[in-house]
């Protein structure tokens, strides 16, 4: 197995778990770019949000609720936060497998590019 987050799931690797149901995982990213910085895929590999969107729509919403428990539990839904999908190469991808970065706990300011 060669993906990343496939590994996570599995646990080959070891990742700061912060919510986990029969379908996706959140954990932290292991280089934050905002006080909270989280993860969330679903365990099944998909590419990308495109290809999960298209495949398995039904899953991808699963992977947004899990990502909105995560966003109040980490108490980022009264000042706000940032969830976002990165999609290939022109997008900024890195990790081919997709995930939804959940980002808060401080102004982030206008969208980054
Ligand atoms: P992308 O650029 O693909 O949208 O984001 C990939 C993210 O995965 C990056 O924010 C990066 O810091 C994170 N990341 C890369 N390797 C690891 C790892 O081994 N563990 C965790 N928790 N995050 C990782
Ligand atoms: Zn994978």
């Amino acid at each position: 197995m060669d993906c990343l987050f496939c590994r996570i799931v599995a646990g080959e690797i070891p990742a700061t778990i912060v919510r986990e149901t029969a379908t996706t995982l959140a954990f932290r990213d292991i280089d934050p770019k905002a006080p909270t910085h989280v993860l969330v895929i679903p365990k099944e590999h998909y590419v990308d949000v495109a290809t999960l969107a298209q495949g398995a729509p039904e899953l991808a919403g699963e992977v947004l609720q899990t990502a909105a428990v995560v966003a109040e539990e980490e108490g980022l839904t009264v000042d706000g936060f940032r969830l976002m999908f990165n999609t290939g190469p022109y997008g900024g991808q890195e990790v081919f497998h997709v995930h939804a970065h959940l980002l808060g706990g401080a102004p982030l300011g206008p969208m980054l590019c």
